[in-house]
């Protein structure tokens, strides 16, 4: 059943080669009990281990039924030890994490027999060897010879053909020496067994046949057997260890080093709890910037003017020309030491927008729904008298910071006025000569206005009665205008022009704040008008004399000067100067206009088209519904033909979300560092637990484990490990949001900035088990490349 043809093996330490074996050459009946005696040295263990299928011989034959294994492949090798081969130690080798129960459902673990099926075998086993009562215990809670009991059921758990014994009672006294051999001697009645043994006397007793062995050979058999030519079919059933076996022996085994492995598990999660601190507060910061935009940016108006040469130039340049398809010319940040000419007008990126009628009917037809108000800023400049007392004298609009306020919507809606300005006194404005007064949040106005006014700008405080009802009055261009000679002058009879009847009477009905809500009011504090009472005044002044002299001269007709590039500062002020940083660009590039001969129509009131058209919207969602209704406009059209845009909360909010990503990436680079240290941390521990567990890797490949399932043990481990670490790191980093948003509402008191996504919770746990098993992986290798003979031998 069992042939040993000729095998010999050498082992080679450094220059000197040991033969071991030296051309042994024995047969095996399929049942008898042998032993092998002889001194210590001459190759018993070697060809135990061999016979065993744990080391592999050098030259000859091993020949089991009849197959020939010279061609077996490892995992042949593995099957044969699971399947075949029951081995019984001198120190028997049980796993100590594991109850005795599992210590001999192994092997059937390892070949893939159903627990139900197991356990009824392995207490059949264990009753066998008389350990019935003691099944609930470790193999620590038992005296030498119950282990080695606990050995010998093992061994025949899977019921295998051959029992190999290696001085099975070597560390047993001799009574209890005498209880196992009488128990191997009952169990393995029909099976093969062979006892290495230096007790000459027991082997007398129990056993049915003697070899001896010396220096590696064969010096004497009691019984030699010849075997006839045998050809019996030999199948080998294949042996795999699933992940979850592997998890249960190393969750064992963790659980026997619960400190260390709570340890490594906290060193190892704090480059997560890291990163998700990171990921929770800049998370948090852009649900943060998100409301913003939502809240306070849906505030900022679209911008659309006849120059679209505006404030941020660079953002202007890159939006422009991504929309009109073309790119800048010539490299960013040249290397070349010299500067390029180039002509500013004829600029394509320095876009002009013909505001055509077709337009300002479109941006009329816009779905009003979307809109909190418009506001038309014209280049008019309205004749505006004031009565102080008995005299009648000019007003300085620009003094006033006189500027249009947005119409409210027809259909009763709660337009941008509204929403973003508390009344303070008075009313909304209602009617076409309603003109407001916006304070700032401190109820302050600039005295310059006050003085425009005409009124006590030196008083500590006006009370709201002395200004609702303030009175001005608009002046036709036909009446304050008089010509002499073909040139036009101020009429000098202010008194008598004020009291004339087209003069139309405009007067202060309200007095408005910005709310809290409204983090940056698009009207600046003065006197506001509105949009209709330009429009008047621009239609009564189409038809003036001083209009259709200008539209006939060359000169200006009030000063005589032929037109030239001179600058003037425009009487009408910007809708937009309360922007922020923008104010100060806005205003320069809004009040000096080259006086030329349309701007001085314009200002004459000669033409009603827009200089600027600002555009709120209800909120943001209402926002891009109006950036895509504008850019349909330009589908299809010239060039020359668009009209550009400009929306200032995308430039802030494209700033301050990349600016956050750009944070977020530096900190998690710092944070990543950590996890690096903990991957090499996990290795090393990982290796540690390889050299400390490495009886237990001989054991389980003597029961039939591969190379893989090795692996996998170890593998597990480091699963473990990594999902503690992985998920405490998210617990604490959890844990820690509750602080830093303490500390963050003292300095910001701004609310729960940091928020754990759950997305990020289980992409970090994920992140986290897959590095510890990268760090385990070579320690893994290691444990799977072990020589089985020397991991049996390892203290
Ligand atoms: P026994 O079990 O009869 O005491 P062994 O089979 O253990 O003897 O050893 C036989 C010989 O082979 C001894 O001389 C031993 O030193 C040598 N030997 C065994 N294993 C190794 C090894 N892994 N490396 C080198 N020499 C070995
Ligand atoms: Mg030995």
């Amino acid at each position: 059943m069992l042939q040993v043809k000729n095998i010999t093996k050498r082992y080679t330490t450094g220059d000197f080669t040991q033969k071991a074996l030296d051309t042994v050459s024995l047969n095996f009946r399929k049942s008898e009990f042998v032993a092998i005696l002889g001194p210590s040295g001459s190759g018993k263990t070697t060809f135990l281990n061999i016979v065993g299928g744990l080391d592999h011989y050098d030259s000859g034959d091993l020949i089991i039924n009849g197959k020939s294994t010279k061609h077996f492949e490892e995992s042949e090798w593995d099957a044969y030890r699971n399947n075949s081969i029951g081995f019984v130690f001198q120190s028997y080798n049980l796993i100590s994490h594991l109850g005795i129960v599992d210590n001999v459902e192994m092997g059937m673990t390892l070949s893939g027999i159903p627990a139900s099926q197991k356990r009824k075998r392995a207490v059949e086993v264990l009753e066998q060897v008389g350990l019935g009562e003691h099944i609930h215990k470790k193999p620590n809670q038992l005296s030498g010879g119950q282990m080695q009991r606990v050995a010998i059921a093992r061994a025949l758990a899977n019921n295998p053909d051959i029992i190999l014994a290696d001085e099975p009672t070597g560390a047993l006294d001799t009574q209890t020496s005498m209880q196992i051999l009488d128990l191997i001697k009952k169990v393995a009645q029909s099976k093969l067994v062979i006892m290495v043994t230096h007790n000459a006397k027991l082997a007398n007793k129990y056993a049915d046949r003697i070899v001896q062995f010396q220096d590696g050979r064969v010096v004497s058999d009691s019984k030699p057997y010849e075997e006839k030519e045998l050809h019996l079919g030999y199948l080998l059933k294949k042996t795999s260890m699933n992940f979850f076996t592997a998890l249960k022996l190393s969750g064992k085994n963790i659980a026997t080093k619960k400190w260390r492995t709570f340890l490594t598990a906290f060193a190892s999660s704090m480059g997560i709890i890291g990163i998700a601190l990171i990921l929770s507060l800049s998370n948090g910061f852009d649900k943060r910037i998100n409301e913003f935009e939502t809240d306070t940016m849906s505030g900022f108006p679209i911008l659309i003017s006849q120059s679209a040469r505006t404030f941020d130039i660079e953002t202007m340049r890159e939006q422009q020309s991504e929309m009109l398809g073309t790119s800048a010319e010539g490299d960013k940040y040249p290397d070349a030491e010299a500067v390029y000419p180039y002509d500013a007008s004829e600029d394509s990126l320095v876009h002009a927008n013909t505001f055509t009628q077709a337009y300002l009917d479109y941006i009329e037809e816009m779905d009003v729904s979307l809109l909190s108000g418009i506001s038309y800023t014209r280049l008019v400049n309205m004749n505006i008298l004031k009565a102080d007392g008995t005299t009648v004298k000019r007003v300085d609009t620009a003094a006033l910071n006189f500027t249009a306020y947005p119409a409210e919507p027809e259909d009763g809606k709660v337009g941008y006025l509204k929403s973003s300005y508390d009344l303070l006194a008075g009313h909304y404005p209602q009617e076409m000569t309603d003109l407001i007064l916006i304070v700032d949040r401190y109820n302050k106005v600039d005295m310059s206005i006050l003085e425009a006014l005409g009124m006590d700008a030196s008083a500590a405080e006006i009370d709201f009665e002395d200004i609702l009802g303030y009175q001005l009055k608009v002046i036709p261009n036909d009446d304050f205008y008089q010509q002499i000679d073909g040139y036009f002058t101020i009429n000098p009879d202010l008194k008598n022009i004020y009291d004339g009847d087209d003069a139309i009477t405009i007067t202060i009905t309200g007095i408005l704040r910005a709310n809290e809500n409204t983090t940056l009011e698009a009207i600046s504090p003065g006197i506001a008008y509105s949009d209709s009472l330009s429009r008047y005044f621009i239609e009564n002044a189409q038809d003036s004399e001083i209009v259709a002299a200008q539209k006939e001269a060359d000169y200006n007709v009030l000063t005589g000067e032929i037109f030239d590039n001179e600058t003037v500062t425009l009487t009408d002020n910007t809708a937009l100067s309360g922007l922020g940083n923008t104010r100060s660009n806005l205003s320069s590039s809004l009040s000096t206009v080259t006086l030329t001969k349309e701007n001085m129509l314009s200002m004459l009131g000669a033409d009603g088209t827009p200089y600027l058209i600002t555009i709120y919207p209800v909120d943001f969602s209402a926002k891009e519904q109006i950036t895509e209704y504008l850019n349909a406009w330009n589908e299809g059209k010239s060039d020359a033909d668009t009209i550009l845009y400009t929306d200032l909360a995308a430039t802030f909010t494209n700033l301050s979300g990349s600016i956050m990503d750009a944070i977020t990436i530096v900190l998690i680079a710092f944070a990543a560092i950590s996890l690096i240290v903990s991957l090499i941390m996990v290795g090393i521990i990982t290796y540690i637990s390889v050299l400390e567990r490495t009886r237990e890797i001989g054991v389980l490949r003597a029961l039939g484990a591969r190379k893989k399932d090795i692996a996998h043990v170890f593998n597990a481990e480091t699963f473990i490990v990594g999902t503690c670490s992985g998920l405490l790191g998210i617990a604490l980093g959890y844990l820690l949001t509750i602080p830093t948003n303490t500390i963050l509402y003292n300095l910001t008191n701004i609310e729960n900035i940091a928020q754990l996504n759950p997305l990020h919770a289980v992409g970090l746990v994920v992140i986290s088990v897959l590095l510890t098993m990268l760090g385990g992986m070579i320690p893994a290798r290691i444990a799977a490349r072990k020589d089985p003979v020397e991991a049996l031998r390892a203290e």
